[in-house]
C-alpha cells in the first residue's frame, strides 16, 4: 500500500512537514522500485522471443538447410513473433488502464447466446487436449458490456485452465443470477495453486512455475489484464484454488436483466 498519509502528530509543523517528507520519499522509493521491477521484466519478456527470433533468422539465412528443417525453423520464428505481438498488445492495454485512458464500450448483451459462441469457439481446443467443457447459463439473460473485452476475460481464464489441467480433466462455466448480479464461476479440476502463490496471481508477470509457464507459452499478464477488464466493468474477481484439485475464479458483474 502506497497511499499518502499525513502525520496527524508531531511536536510542531515543521516537525510535521519533515515527517511527510519522509514518509513520500519511502512511498517514492516503493514506487520507483515497482517500476523498475515491471521494466525489467518487460525488457526480460522482449529480449526472449526476440533473441530466438534474430538466432533462427541468421541460421535460416545463412546455411543451406533441407526444406524440412528450414520449415521448423520459420515455424519456431512465426510462433515467437506472435509471443511479441500479443505481448506488446497486452502492455499497451496496461499502459491504458495506468493512464485511464482504457475504453469499454458496452452493449446489451445476450448472456447465453454470447457464451454458446465462445463455447463453439473453444471446443474443439478442450477436445483436441481430450478434455471436458461444460457451459451452464439461464436463458434470456441480458447484461450491459463490452462484447470483445468479455470475451477476452472467458478466453483468457479457460485458456488457462486447459494450460494448466491435465488430459481428461473437466473445466465449468456456470452462470447463475442473484437478484441483479451475475455470479459466474470458472472451475478447473487442474494442478491448482500453491496458496503462497494465490495472493500473487493477478500481479503482472507474476508466474507459479517460471520455466514451465514459458513453454506453455504464457507471458504471466492474462490475470492482471483479465482483473483491469473485470474492474473496467464495475465488477469483483476473486480466486479459490487447491494444489492439485483445482482452481474456480469467481467473477461478479452487476445490472443483469431478464
Ligand atoms: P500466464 O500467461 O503465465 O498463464 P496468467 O497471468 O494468466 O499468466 O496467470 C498467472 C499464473 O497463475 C500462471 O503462470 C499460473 O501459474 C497460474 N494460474 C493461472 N490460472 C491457473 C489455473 N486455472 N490453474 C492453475 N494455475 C493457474
Amino acid at each position: 500500500d502506497y497511499s499518502v498519509s499525513l502525520p496527524k502528530t508531531g511536536k510542531d509543523e515543521l516537525g510535521d512537514l519533515a515527517h511527510s517528507i519522509h514518509l513520500l520519499a519511502h512511498q517514492l522509493d516503493y514506487l520507483t522500485k515497482e517500476r523498475n521491477e515491471f521494466l525489467a521484466s518487460i525488457s526480460h519478456e522482449l529480449r526472449t522471443p526476440l533473441t530466438y527470433i534474430k538466432g533462427y533468422t541468421d541460421i535460416v539465412h545463412k546455411r543451406n538447410l533441407p526444406r524440412d528443417e528450414q520449415e521448423k525453423y520459420l515455424g519456431i520464428i512465426l510462433e515467437e513473433t506472435t509471443r511479441l505481438s500479443i505481448l506488446i498488445k497486452e502492455l499497451f492495454d496496461l499502459a491504458k488502464f495506468d493512464q485511464n485512458t482504457f475504453v469499454i464500450q458496452k452493449k446489451r448483451i445476450d448472456f447465453s447466446e454470447f457464451l454458446l459462441k465462445m463455447e463453439q469457439k473453444l471446443l474443439p481446443a478442450f477436445i483436441e487436449k481430450n478434455m471436458n467443457l461444460q457451459v451452464t447459463c439461464p436463458p434470456h439473460l441480458f447484461l450491459m458490456a463490452d462484447p470483445i473485452r468479455l470475451e477476452q476475460i472467458f478466453l483468457n481464464l479457460l485458456d488457462n485452465a486447459m494450460k494448466y489441467s491435465q488430459h481428461g480433466t473437466r473445466t465449468d462455466l456456470k452462470v447463475e443470477k442473484k437478484g441483479t448480479n451475475l455470479h459466474i464461476t470458472v472451475t478447473d479440476n487442474g494442478k491448482g495453486i500453491p496458496e503462497t502463490d494465490l495472493p500473487h496471481i493477478f500481479s503482472r508477470f507474476y508466474r507459479v512455475d517460471k520455466s514451465r509457464t514459458r513453454a506453455l507459452g504464457g507471458s504471466g499478464l492474462g490475470l492482471a489484464i483479465v482483473k483491469e477488464l473485470v474492474h473496467a466493468h464495475d465488477g469483483k474477481i476473486t480466486v479459490n484454488s487447491k494444489e492439485n484439485i483445482g482452481t474456480e475464479f469467481a467473477i461478479i458483474l452487476k445490472g443483469a436483466t431478464e
